[in-house]
């Protein structure tokens, strides 16, 4: 069925293999399943040239691509190179491009001869305010929220021009699209980031967790400190300007001064992104049966709780804006595609355990890596489940998912996404959250306070009709 075309849409391709499974992990991910690496990429790709495809032909590009797992890094550099391949020419890059870059006096003059860049030979739409291609070419802005070229500094954030496969002047590919890949530093070479850089993926997530190489023995992490910091110089020294790291607290024997530390080592190497995860016991993982058996010493509920507080108050201290109750970011740096899960946009999940969300609709891809590698041989649907979800569920879900957003829910948004105001239903709810101070309103939008944020789920519960 065609669907109406959103403003914006998001595609996450999953990874499932690891080369262990952490001991707090109940992602669907697997250790042990490297057999089935070549199969399953097959099958991806598949995935991507019929399902992937058919978006791009109703929606256009996607704003963000996702790949994430599971260990995507743990993939060798030949299959990386044709997933990428596969990326590109569906969704962003022509590959042909990346081979033979289109000079950039060509590039200025298309641009010239056309107006716009968009949809022309892989060009961007862009726009120039104050960097030094103003003058070059006449272009339209089609977002904002790209970064220019070193000027950008200087002008705030702005757009230049950029073919989205061929290098930039400074010889980097760039894309308005928000393309992230997932990396365990344990699986990162300088080849591996080099072949992304190439194809046109722009931010990079690294999960670092902690970095005291007991408390990453103990969670069962494959990486050590040293191998973080490695993986993230050399990142930047392939040219990655967006970075985000990935911390947790509340680990088995972990105090209040480790997480500083850990603080302070993550700040020392300036990621431009921070997600912080307090740990929680998964049914049925390795953590969970401990805790079962009593053998896990996690910290009390107080030391959690200062935990809790000293990430929230130190990471905005230094100019991390917290942006999602478990985001923080430098301006510019917010990860757009999880900003689109919050903001109720269309996502098409591919791969084995993949998630979607396409016209009010969640689906699920089956789990089990080698029933997704057989159903995409035989052609069939790899999807497990589909939940339509009633007008109720659609309101909750859109109200909690905003909640977590520094931004909270836009009113406007609700009354046109659903065709009533939202105190029409949740005015009651929203009253009772305020006078106990977990939640703010304004004309425009009711958000959730700082207290709100750290008992989350209470609110949401709240929103539940
Ligand atoms: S690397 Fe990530 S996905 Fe894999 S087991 Fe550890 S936490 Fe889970």
């Amino acid at each position: 069925m065609k669907q109406q075309k959103p403003e914006s849409w998001g595609v996450y391709l999953h990874v499932p293999f690891c080369k262990q499974k952490c001991f707090y992990c109940d992602f669907p991910s697997y250790a042990g399943k490297e057999k089935f690496e070549e199969a399953y990429i097959h099958a991806l790709i598949k995935e991507i040239q019929t399902e992937g495809a058919r978006y791009v032909k109703q929606w256009g590009e996607p704003a963000t691509i996702y790949i994430g797992g599971g260990t995507p890094s743990v993939l060798p550099c030949e299959l990386l190179e044709r997933l990428f391949e596969t990326v590109g020419g569906i969704f962003l890059l022509r590959p042909q491009h990346i081979q033979q870059p289109l000079p950039q006096g060509e590039v200025a003059r298309e641009a010239r001869r056309s107006g716009s860049l968009v949809g022309r030979n892989n060009l961007h739409a862009v726009t120039f305010r104050g960097c030094a291609h103003e003058k070059d070419a006449r272009v339209r802005a089609r977002t904002g929220d790209i970064k220019c070229c070193a000027d950008a500094k200087d002008v705030q954030a702005t757009l230049s021009w950029r073919c989205r496969a061929c290098p930039s002047p400074e010889g980097k590919a760039l894309s308005a699209c928000e393309f992230t890949m997932e990396c365990n530093p344990g699986t990162i070479n300088a080849e591996k980031l080099s072949l992304m850089k190439r194809y046109g993926v722009n931010r990079l997530s690294f999960g670092i967790q902690t970095f005291h190489d007991d408390l990453l023995k103990k969670i069962g992490r494959i990486h050590s400190s040293e191998e973080a910091r490695e993986a993230i110089e050399l990142a930047r020294s392939v040219g990655f300007d967006n970075i985000s790291l990935d911390l947790m607290y509340g680990l088995p024997g972990e105090t209040l001064a480790m997480l500083q530390e850990d603080i302070d080592e993550a700040l020392a190497l300036h990621p431009d992104h921070i997600s912080i995860y307090g740990l929680q016991l998964e049914d049925h993982t390795a953590f969970w049966k401990m805790n079962e058996l009593g053998k896990l010493n996690l910290p009390d509920d107080d030391t959690t709780e200062a935990m809790y507080d000293l990430m929230t108050t130190a990471l905005p201290a230094y100019g991390y804006a917290r942006y999602e109750i478990s985001n923080f970011a430098k301006p510019g740096y917010e990860s757009r595609h999880n900003l689109g899960y919050w903001q109720d946009q269309p996502y098409l999940g591919l791969g084995a355990a993949a998630h979607s969300y396409l016209g009010g609709v969640r689906y699920e891809n089956t789990k089990d890596i080698e029933e997704y590698i057989c159903s995409m041989e035989r052609g069939t649907s790899p999807r497990a489940q589909e939940e339509p979800a009633t007008r109720a569920i659609q309101m909750e879900e859109f109200a909690f998912l905003a909640l977590r957003t520094a931004r909270g829910i836009d009113k406007a948004a609700f009354a046109e996404r659903f065709g009533v105001p939202l105190a029409s239903v949740y005015s009651e709810t929203i009253k009772r959250m305020q006078q106990k101070g977990l939640l703010e309103e304004t004309e425009e939008s009711v958000y959730l306070t700082p207290l709100g944020m750290k008992y989350g789920n209470y609110v949401f519960e709240a929103f539940l009709l």
